[in-house]
């Protein structure tokens, strides 16, 4: 392993990284964990990656677990960047890619933080992982937690999509259901009660409760360079709730500059729903990356960004400032649109949260901050069908129609067929 040291962003405090450490002592801050890179560069070169076989683990020197530990692979990763000439048209832009994270395992990009996660927890010896989440994250910890044997326990808020609720049920995670008031998230408060009180493991796609899984989250921007043949996109669009899979994009393209793989920095553009907006409205208002303040009442149906507080917020204001990128806030309508494209033009079926990305570069491509000959990716972070309820919500279901040719001509005719 190749991990020099973790050490807490807030407060400094440092750990070794043979210590079993979840979080700093004072719960205050995410561990970040450094690495050495001149050890890495000397065993991880472009022509050992090409020669690797695709997925998180290709990326093994630059993830922190142990080399003995044994890893589970559910064929997370390695997902296709497409080119949309389609869709690249009808919005103006000539080199436009979607990172499809729709076709992982489980179907979000939650499996290359939760991959990572587990890993760790079969390092640590780990009998029962708890975790917070709207959903995807929880059900790629339960995807990931069978096959390693560990017992998972869920709390997901009453909102999670039926699609969502129903993998975990089937992986054989305990569900537990919190109504959401007015309050502080109570997912988050449930899994750190439990966590302490019967000492399960906190692993959630927050980085100030658990530093490892947040290290899956580089491993989208490594295949986006390799897919762009050793270089980084002018822009990168991401949908953000927490803040970690934005944060960890930034770390695996900086990762991969160090190591002389690429010559160029992307500039990062954070999109959240206009119904839960902390980390843009941060922005916006010149806050640094510890004044973020938690959003009152989350209501959208990007219902995977709806994390009230940005728990590694503080990380990705670092990395929109850093990159000289932007934070965009999307209505419902603009993602509704936005999905309906995306599946029309490319055939790309992806869940609100997934797609607010593309409703974001829309929405910059009309400010004319994005250019239409810049190189821009989009990352569609989770399938449609783990939602699909929004689409009949907002488009009805077709009528039922008598199997007669008279009838169904006419209804044909109506259809424009
Ligand atoms: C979790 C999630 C996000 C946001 O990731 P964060 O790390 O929480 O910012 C985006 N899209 C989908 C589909 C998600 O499930
Ligand atoms: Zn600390």
């Amino acid at each position: 392993m190749f991990v020099e040291k973790l050490k807490c962003a807030r407060c400094g405090e440092e750990h070794d990284p043979d210590e079993k450490v979840f979080y700093c002592s004072k719960l205050d801050g995410r561990l970040d964990i450094y690495y050495d890179y001149d050890a890495i560069s000397s065993v991880l070169t472009k022509d050992e990656l090409v020669r690797r076989k695709g997925g998180t683990w290709k990326y093994r020197e630059l993830l922190p677990i142990k080399e003995g530990t044994r890893v589970v692979d559910l064929g997370e990763g390695n997902t296709p960047l497409i080119k949309c000439e389609d869709l690249g048209r009808a919005i103006g832009l000539r080199n436009l890619y979607a990172k499809d994270e729709t076709r992982n395992p489980t179907w979000s990009f939650k499996d290359r933080p939760m991959s990572v996660g587990v890993a760790k927890g079969i390092e640590f010896g780990v009998k029962t992982a708890v975790i917070a989440s709207s959903g995807n994250a929880a059900a790629a910890l339960a995807a990931f937690c069978a096959k390693a044997n560990i017992d998972c326990v869920t709390f997901v808020p009453h909102f999670a999509g039926a699609g969502k609720v129903a993998q975990l049920m089937l992986y054989g995670a305990k569900v537990v259901r919190l109504r959401w008031g007015e309050e502080e998230d109570p997912t988050v408060k449930m899994m750190l009660e439990t966590s302490r009180k019967y000492g399960w493991y906190p692993c959630p796609s927050f980085g100030p409760f658990n530093p490892y899984q947040f290290e899956g989250n580089k491993t989208m921007a490594y295949e986006v360079c390799e897919q762009l043949n050793w270089e980084a996109p002018d822009w990168l669009f991401i949908p953000v709730g927490g803040g970690g899979l934005l944060a960890g994009n930034w770390k695996g393209f900086k990762e991969f500059k160090n190591l002389g793989f690429i010559s160029s920095l992307p500039k990062i553009v954070a999109v959240q729903s206009t119904g839960c907006a902390p980390l843009v409205r941060a922005h916006e208002q010149g806050k640094g990356p510890f004044e973020i303040e938690p959003w009152g009442k989350p209501e959208t149906i990007a219902t995977g960004l709806e994390d009230p507080f940005p728990w590694d917020g503080d990380a990705a204001l670092r990395a929109i400032r850093e990159s000289e990128g932007t934070a965009v806030s999307v209505t419902n309508e603009e993602i509704l649109e936005a999905q309906k494209m995306l599946a029309k033009e490319e055939g790309i079926f992806a869940e609100p949260s997934g797609v607010a990305s593309l409703a974001g570069l829309i929405k910059l491509l009309e400010r004319g901050v994005v250019d239409s000959g810049d190189l821009v990716v989009v990352e569609i972070t989770g399938s449609g069908l783990k939602d699909p309820e929004v689409v009949s919500e907002h488009m009805g279901l077709p009528p039922v129609i008598e199997p007669k040719i008279e009838v169904v001509d006419s209804y044909l005719r109506e259809l424009g067929a």
